[in-house]
Parts: C-alpha cells; structure tokens; sequence
C-alpha cells in the first residue's frame, strides 16, 4: 500500500494528523527533497528507509515502491503542499494501478493557503473576486495555449501564480495584455510558512523588479488581485439583515 501525503507548505506542525501517523509507521519515505521541510522526517521510525525523489526518476521511484511492496512494506510517498497541485501523482497512481498496488492520498495544505496566512488575506471578497485562479507560466513544462495568462488574467479574478518566479517580466506583460491595470496589488510570497518566509508586496508592473531587488529567484507564489488592496462589500453570511439556515434576519 502506498499513502501520498501532503506534507504541507513548509511549517513542520502544518502537516496533518493523519499525514504524520503515515509518515510515523512508514517503512519506506520516498519525499520530494527540494521542497518538503526535511524536518518531517524525524518522525520517521528509526529503521525506515529514506529516499528522495529530486535525485530520482519516475521509474526508479517505481522501482523502490515494487520490491518495498513485494516485502509487505507500507510506503509513504511525500509530497510537498498538496499533491493534487502540480505533485506529479497521476503518473506515478497509473504506474501503481498498472502494478495492481493500491493507494490512498492524505491531503495537505498547499502553499496557496500557506501564503494567504502570511498575508492575513482573503482570496474571495465580495464584490471584488469570487474566483482564484491557480496557473504558472509555461517553462519547460508547457501549459496549453487555451490558458495563456493573458487569457485568464481578462477575467481580473484572483490569480495565484505557481513555479513562475523566474519569469517575471514576461508574466507581468502577459498579466497586463490580459487586462490587469499596471498598478493593480501584487504580492510576492517567498517560503510561505517557513521560518525565513518572505512577504513583498508591490504592483504587477513592479513584480519582476521587485523580486530581483528582495533576491527572489525560486520557492515563491506571486499573487494578484484586488483582494490585496482594502476596497471590498461585508460578507451576506453575518450581515443582520440577511437570514440563512442557522440564524433569522434581525428586522
Ligand atoms: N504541491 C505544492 C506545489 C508544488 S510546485 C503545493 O501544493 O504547494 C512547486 C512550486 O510551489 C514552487 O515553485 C513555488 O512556486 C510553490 N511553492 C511551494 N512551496 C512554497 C512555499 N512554502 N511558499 C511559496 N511558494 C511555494
């Protein structure tokens, strides 16, 4: 049995309950060393097996699942974040599936919660946007062409962008052709949750040059949107004059 845990954005303690009792019990942990704290392996049992993944190719991590499963092992494969964004899961669960290995996936806080805590934000305010739009600028992974960011930036929704870091003055362009106004808020989240996070706030036609002034090059979310700013309607749900299931409008 494999179990795909998220390990969460950084912060040991964000992992969750469940994701540290698998990593506890864990025979094998094969993690994604360039990004997961490294520190969630010391709840690892003494006689597991480490291995990580950055130095590791989609059929050698295969190969370590099959001969720990074929040795009744259990089998953590950790992930950073969240697996189900941009983990690179559905290749490895058609792999396990081929092999007839079954699979479970705990999930994990992603670092697009993890930098809305460090900025105290809320990505869906009323009146302003009702959306997050998660993408990343095409690199060497290309992303299709239906999804250019100009394309999704025309809706002027919340936009979080993944794995764009070093890309910025071609994606502060692309955010503006789209139809963002140049001084539209920004925010740059650098190691959100760890202990050296980093928060720059700018505009996005000031994102490529505020990330080079603060050394910023990998590990960081960029976020867009008018939900950086301060302009925004109170919520239905507490307003007094509005009744829902749990509570009557006073009159
Ligand atoms: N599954 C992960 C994302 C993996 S892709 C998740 O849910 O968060 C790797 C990219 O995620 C990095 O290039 C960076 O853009 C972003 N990232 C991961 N951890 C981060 C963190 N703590 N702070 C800011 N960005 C982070």
């Amino acid at each position: 049995m494999v179990h795909f845990v998220g390990a969460g954005s950084g912060a040991v303690d964000l992992i969750t309950v469940r994701g540290k009792n698998f990593l506890e019990n864990a025979d094998v942990i094969i993690y994604a060393g360039s990004l997961i704290n490294t520190e969630l392996l010391n709840y690892a049992k003494e006689e597991c097996e480490l291995y990580d993944s950055a130095k590791m190719t989609l059929e050698e991590v295969i190969d370590i699942i099959l001969k720990a499963e074929k040795e009744e092992k259990m089998i953590v494969r950790l992930h950073t974040g969240d697996p189900s964004i941009y983990g690179a899961i559905k290749e490895q669960m058609k792999e396990l599936d081929k092999h007839g290995i079954d699979y479970d996936v705990c999930p994990g806080v992603s670092s697009f919660c993890g930098a809305a805590a460090a900025l105290k934000a809320e990505y869906t305010l009323p009146d302003v946007s009702q959306t997050v739009i998660i993408s990343r600028m095409a690199g060497r992974t290309p992303v299709p062409e239906k999804e250019s960011i100009a394309s999704l930036a025309a809706h002027k929704a919340t936009m979080v962008l993944f794995l764009s870091t070093g890309l910025l003055n071609e994606l502060q362009t692309e955010l503006i052709r789209g139809g963002y106004s140049p001084d539209t808020p920004a925010a740059i989240v650098y190691k959100a949750t760890w202990d050296d996070e980093k928060i720059c706030r700018c505009t996005v036609s000031t994102l490529a040059e505020t990330a080079a002034a603060n050394n910023i090059t990998k590990t960081a979310l960029i976020t867009v949107g008018g939900f950086l700013g301060d302009t925004f309607e109170r919520s239905k749900l507490y307003d007094p004059s509005f009744s829902t299931e749990f509570r009557e409008a006073s009159k």
